[in-house]
C-alpha cells in the first residue's frame, strides 16, 4: 500500500469512450487511486456529471487532500477565450470547461490538449526525461500530436497547436476523419483506424491465414487482434503492421526536419505493437529525413502508456508556469 501524501493533484484523462481520473503525488509521481467511467454515448450534460464524480471519487481517496485538478481533452482550444472549441469523438463545443469545472469542484483547473498533456508527462519524467526538445505521437483511434520546444509546451498562438495527426503525407491520400477537412493526413493513413482497415485489405486477399481463421470464426478485426496475431507471426498482421509503421516513419521524418527533437515518443493503444511498429517507423525517416537530426533523434515508445494523459494533466495542474 502506497502512503498516502500530504497533498495530491488530479489528473483527469477525457477520452471518447472512457475517462481515468487519478490522484497523483506530484513530487514521486505515484498514482494514488484510479477512478474510471464510461464516456460512450453521454451528452455533454452527462459526461460533465460523470467527470465530476470521478474527480470527486479520486479526492475522497485521498482524504480531500486535493490542490488542483488537470483535464486532458482530445479537442482544440482557445486559450484566449478558455474555450474548447471542437472535439472529434466527445460531445464539447464551445464551452468554458475549465471556468466550468472550476466552480463545480471549487479548486483550480488547468485544461489543455490531451496529447499535449501527454507529451509533458513523458518529457518531464517519462521516456524524453531531461530532453527539452521532444514531439510525441499518440495513435489511437486518430493521431494526437503535442510539443515541447526549448523546454516549455508549445501551444501556438491561441493553444490549437500541434495537431500533428493532420501533417499531410499524401496530397491525393484517403479523405481524413471526424471534423478534418483535409485528404491524406498521417490521421488518415498511420491510425488506428488505419491499421483495420489495412489487414482488412489485405486478408481478403490471403484469408488461409491465422488472422483469416480468426476472423472467420467470429472475432471481430480490431487492433489489439492484429497486433497479437502480429507477434504470433501471422504475415497478414505483421504486414499491415509495418506498412503503418513505414507510414508512421514519412510523418516522423517531417517532424524531424522541421523541430530536431532530441526524442520522438510514440503512445496510443497501437505501440502495444512494440518494435514491430518502431522498427519500420525508424527505418522510414532515417531514410528521408536530414542528416544530422534524422541520426541523433531517437523514436522511443511512451514510458507512461495508457496514463500519460492522465499524468501530465496532473502534473500541468501542479504547475501550470513550468510548461510556459
Ligand atoms: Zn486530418
Amino acid at each position: 500500500m502506497l502512503e498516502v501524501p500530504a497533498r495530491c493533484v488530479i489528473g483527469v484523462d477525457l477520452g471518447g469512450t472512457k475517462l481515468l481520473a487519478g490522484a497523483v503525488d506530484p513530487e514521486r509521481l505515484t498514482v494514488h487511486h484510479r477512478a474510471r467511467r464510461e464516456a460512450f454515448g453521454l451528452d455533454q450534460t452527462a459526461l460533465i456529471e460523470a467527470v465530476v464524480e470521478a474527480v470527486q471519487e479520486a479526492s475522497d481517496a485521498v482524504g480531500g487532500a486535493v490542490d488542483a485538478v488537470g483535464f486532458g481533452i482530445p479537442c482544440t482550444f482557445d486559450r484566449r477565450r478558455g474555450i474548447a472549441v471542437q472535439a472529434v469523438n466527445l460531445p464539447l463545443a464551445d464551452l468554458p470547461f475549465a471556468d466550468l469545472m472550476s466552480e463545480r469542484l471549487g479548486l483550480p483547473v488547468e485544461v489543455d490538449n490531451d496529447a499535449n498533456c501527454a507529451v509533458w508527462a513523458e518529457a518531464r519524467a517519462g521516456a524524453a526525461r531531461g530532453a527539452a526538445d521532444v514531439a510525441m505521437l499518440t495513435i489511437g483511434t486518430g493521431i494526437g500530436g503535442g510539443l515541447v520546444l526549448g523546454g516549455r509546451l508549445y501551444r501556438g498562438w491561441v493553444g490549437a497547436a500541434a495537431e500533428l495527426g493532420h501533417m499531410v503525407v499524401d496530397m491525393d491520400g484517403p479523405p481524413c476523419q471526424g471534423n478534418c477537412p483535409n485528404w491524406g493526413c498521417l490521421e488518415a493513413v498511420a491510425s488506428g483506424t488505419a491499421l483495420v482497415r489495412e489487414a482488412a485489405l489485405r486478408v481478403a486477399r490471403e484469408p488461409d491465414t491465422p488472422l483469416g481463421h480468426a476472423l472467420e470464426n467470429g472475432h471481430p478485426l480490431t487492433g489489439p487482434l492484429v497486433t497479437e496475431l502480429a507477434f504470433d507471426g501471422d504475415p497478414v498482421a505483421a504486414e499491415s503492421i509495418r506498412v503503418i509503421g513505414e507510414r508512421l516513419g514519412v510523418g516522423i521524418a517531417n517532424l524531424v526536419n522541421i523541430f530536431n527533437p532530441e526524442v520522438v515518443v510514440i503512445g496510443g493503444g497501437v505501440i502495444a505493437a512494440g518494435e514491430l511498429l518502431l522498427e519500420p517507423a525508424r527505418e522510414a525517416m532515417k531514410r528521408r529525413a536530414l542528416e544530422p537530426a534524422r541520426d541523433l533523434v531517437r523514436v522511443a515508445a511512451t514510458m507512461f502508456g495508457a496514463e500519460s494523459g492522465m499524468i501530465g494533466a496532473a502534473l500541468l495542474a501542479a504547475d501550470p508556469g513550468a510548461a510556459e
